[in-house]
């Protein structure tokens, strides 16, 4: 989307469901939220690849994100529905989409072996009611597992 670096400078702003972008030396155009949304994810999700993550609690795991390059570190919990990060980017998307995930959030991710927010929240989600009692059903047929530490 937009064909832009990394690098580039770009100004948005918000009409209903579209956003204006102005991209340095191009056009202004209009794009949907949706794009937006669709074009940061990747954008971060490069950035991500460049940070430095230090594993320091768990329950709920919490990590300091760090960019060697500028020194800015960051701390981002993974709750079981969301990644918070303490930065202004991850408070922008907040106030902008009501949810997101910053560059630090996916850098913790990628740490915990996700590729994206949306399955990190499958496997955090809670069982609904029907999911729990087909579980239960199932659990009945399932054969034990051996005892780790027993032998
Ligand atoms: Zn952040």
């Amino acid at each position: 989307m937009l064909g832009l670096s990394p690098s580039a400078q770009v100004q948005l702003r918000e009409f209903f469901n579209v956003i204006w972008v102005w991209v340095k030396g191009q056009r202004p155009t209009f794009i949907s939220k949706a794009e937006m949304k669709s074009h940061f994810v990747e954008h971060r999700k490069a950035q991500a690849e460049d940070l430095e993550v230090t594993d320091w609690l768990r329950d709920p795991p919490r990590f300091t994100v760090a960019n060697p390059e500028t020194g800015s570190r960051h701390l981002v919990t993974c709750l079981p529905d969301r990644v918070v990060c303490d930065c202004e980017d991850y408070h922008w998307q907040i106030e902008f989409f009501g949810k997101g995930c910053c560059k630090h959030g996916y850098a913790a991710l990628a740490y915990l072996g996700y590729d994206s927010l949306h399955e990190y929240q499958d496997d955090h989600r809670p069982l609904k009611p029907e999911e729990r009692s087909g579980r239960l059903e199932h659990s009945g047929q399932q054969l034990a597992l051996p005892v780790s530490g027993a032998a």
